[in-house]
């Protein structure tokens, strides 16, 4: 029999598939906004993504109320991690938005990470030391941003 053609256009999203449940996954938790499912990779024992149901790509594309219940279920799952059976002496939450900030997969996640001291987990970067005029700069640069926002 000869090889399926695969459809034309992009790839599609991995998340949105195994919400779709066309894709097989680890769950952990689901509601009506948000799902959880063990990271395929994982770089701890129990590493898991919190995802939105509706895709989004970026942050931007991502409904605040969303948002906030992306943070509220990684919370409740990093005080379970906690409280499982797993090695768990800390907890690590991380995004990561924008292709330049290490982003992967283009539907926005919340990684749940469960450490334990000398895990081997690590993200390299050295602090720089500005003075207190560019911290003030800096922080004028945001406030306008955000009050432009609230409007
Ligand atoms: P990012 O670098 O975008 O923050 O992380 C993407 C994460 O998604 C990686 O940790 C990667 O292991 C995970 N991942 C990619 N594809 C799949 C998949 O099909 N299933 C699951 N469970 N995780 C995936
Ligand atoms: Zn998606």
């Amino acid at each position: 029999m000869p090889a399926m053609a695969s459809p034309p256009g992009p790839p599609p999203c991995p998340f949105c598939e195994i919400i779709a449940g066309r894709l097989e996954s680890s769950p952990v938790y689901e509601d009506d906004q948000v799902v959880a499912f063990l990271d395929i990779n994982p770089v701890t024992r129990g590493h898991l993504l919190v995802v939105p149901r509706a895709h989004a790509a970026r942050l931007s594309a991502l409904d605040p109320g969303t948002g906030a219940s992306l943070f509220a279920v990684a919370h409740r799952i990093a005080l379970a991690l906690y409280a499982a059976d797993l090695p768990c002496e800390g907890v690590n939450l991380f995004l990561a938005d924008g292709e330049a900030a290490g982003q992967e997969v283009d539907h926005v996640h919340l990684h749940v990470i469960p450490r334990v001291t000398g895990d081997g987990f690590r993200i390299e970067a050295s602090g720089q030391q500005p003075g207190r005029p560019e911290l003030d700069a800096t922080a004028g640069q945001i406030r306008i941003a955000l009050a432009a926002d609230i409007g």
